[in-house]
């Protein structure tokens, strides 16, 4: 047998990959994390600025039903705060809805909450009706169970949701999306609390004790009937089981064709467009206007604002997303971007006298290991043409990631769910 440089390597340190590699260790199994980048967190990215302030440029809400990333956090030492919405919330452009319209809305959300609870998160490709579901877009099924401005609203709602516009999305994988989130309840709370100390504090302590090597992009991975071998620009390392934590077209690349066409989900998948944007100014000046800093636009460059203002800091905070066409349409250089975002600002909240002391942003779509955000969703069809719909395994190769999970896909809480079935099924395999 050739000597195994562990018994599991684990491709990604993201929280996925970080928890798969956490549990694997704690049951006494030795486990390496190669990651590409040279930080850990993936589609968390937590920033410290020079006061020593963290804002959060990915992943960064948190709902309470969401159990798991809610103990990691409390693990981790994390105080969540909530948003600030205190004040008047612009949306652009100011459109209102008549009661009829507003009746409409709701009925078509209490419809699609039906749906999403008719829809098994293991097996979305057992409803009866799921040939047809996945045939036709997420927008096409809105059209056809609401009048025009019900459907406008949701379909408006989910393309805000994926960072894709639901015209480009299965109907069945849209909905399979909601029923992981529990439907409407969890719609309603997924965005209710961030972490002071940024989301990074549950990457950082998760990664305490596990052998993660940065600066490892993995380039392929070829199995034997000895081992796996791994293949990097370094080096080649060699393990008797490899869980791929990667986005899914990632993992697809570095896959041997036919080990790729095993594995359920990872073909005819897309990823969202987003830029995320943090402007830090020396006071929470909107408030002073009767602003809460709350803004939907779609007219952009900003498709929405936040004030994560901690309370009572001395500083305020404006959490920026653009999303979809706004954030294909914003340009590669930071600088540039954060003076397009800046403007929307100031033109939004009629502001021409406070300038931000800090803006970070970073723009997904030109992130390589993660393709966009916030995760990668499948096209019309896609559920059911592939013959292993739900596989994320073949051998001794496993998948996990937000994008396999059975809950809270697309979420930070889906990347730890997804870890949980993935450690246990590795644990099976190196049992055999
Ligand atoms: C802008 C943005 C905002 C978001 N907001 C929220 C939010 O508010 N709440 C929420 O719950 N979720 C949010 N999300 C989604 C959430 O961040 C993700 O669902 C979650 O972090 C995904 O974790 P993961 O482990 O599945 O994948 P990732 O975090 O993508 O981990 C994959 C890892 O693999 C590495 N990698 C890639 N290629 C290679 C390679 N070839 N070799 C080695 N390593 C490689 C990557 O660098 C990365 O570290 C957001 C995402 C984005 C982008």
């Amino acid at each position: 047998m050739k000597p195994v440089d562990a018994q599991v390597i684990v491709i990604g340190a993201g929280l996925s990959g970080l928890a798969t590699a956490q549990q694997l260790n704690a049951v006494g199994f030795e486990t390496i994390v190669l990651e590409a980048r040279s930080r850990i967190g993936g589609r968390v990215h937590s920033h410290t600025l020079p006061d020593g302030t963290v804002i959060d440029l990915g992943g960064q809400m948190i709902g309470p039903k969401q159990t798991r990333i809610n103990k990691l956090a409390k693990a981790a030492g994390a105080t969540l705060l909530p948003l600030s919405t205190q004040g008047k919330s612009i949306k652009e452009p100011n459109t209102s809805l008549s009661l009829l319209d507003r009746f409409h809305v709701a009925k078509l959300g209490l419809r699609l909450h039906k749906e999403a609870k008719k829809t098994p998160i293991d097996t979305p490709w057992t409803r009866a009706d799921a040939a047809a579901l996945d045939t036709m877009s997420s927008a096409q099924w809105m059209s056809s169970k609401g009048t025009a401005p019900a459907a406008l609203v949701w379909t408006d709602l989910a393309n805000q949701s994926f960072c894709i516009e639901s015209n480009k999305i299965s109907a069945l994988e849209a909905l399979h999306h909601f029923a992981s989130m529990g439907g409407l309840p969890g719609l309603i709370t997924a965005e209710t609390n961030y972490i002071e100390q940024g989301a990074g504090i549950m990457v950082d302590y998760l990664a305490q004790n596990i052998n993660v090597m940065s600066g490892m992009a993995v380039h392929s991975i070829k199995t034997s009937n000895e081992c796996v071998s791994v293949n990097t620009k370094q080096k080649t390392l060699y393990a008797n089981q490899v869980v791929l934590a990667v986005p899914p077209q990632i993992g697809q690349r570095l896959l041997q064709a036919r080990d790729a066409q095993e594995i359920g989900y990872i073909n005819q998948s897309i990823t969202g467009s987003v830029v995320k944007t943090v402007l830090v100014y020396t006071t929470p000046w909107w408030k002073t206007k009767k602003y809460s800093g709350m803004s939907t636009s779609n007219i952009g460059p900003a498709s929405s604002t936040y004030d994560a203002t901690p309370k009572a800091a001395p500083f305020g905070r404006l959490m920026v997303t653009s999303t979809n066409e706004h954030a294909r349409a914003l340009p590669i250089d930071e600088p540039t971007r954060i003076q397009r975002i800046t403007d929307h600002i100031d033109r939004l909240f009629k502001n021409d006298t406070e300038k931000p002391v800090y803006a970070k942003s970073v723009h997904w779509n030109h992130e390589p290991e993660s393709l966009g955000g916030f995760s990668s969703v499948r096209v019309p069809g896609s559920w059911m043409q592939q013959a292993k719909r739900s596989a994320n395994s073949k051998g001794p190769i496993h998948f996990t990631g937000t994008e396999f999970a059975h809950e809270w896909r697309s979420y930070m809480e889906g990347a730890l769910e997804s870890a949980e079935r993935t450690t246990k099924q590795v644990l099976q395999s190196l049992k055999t």
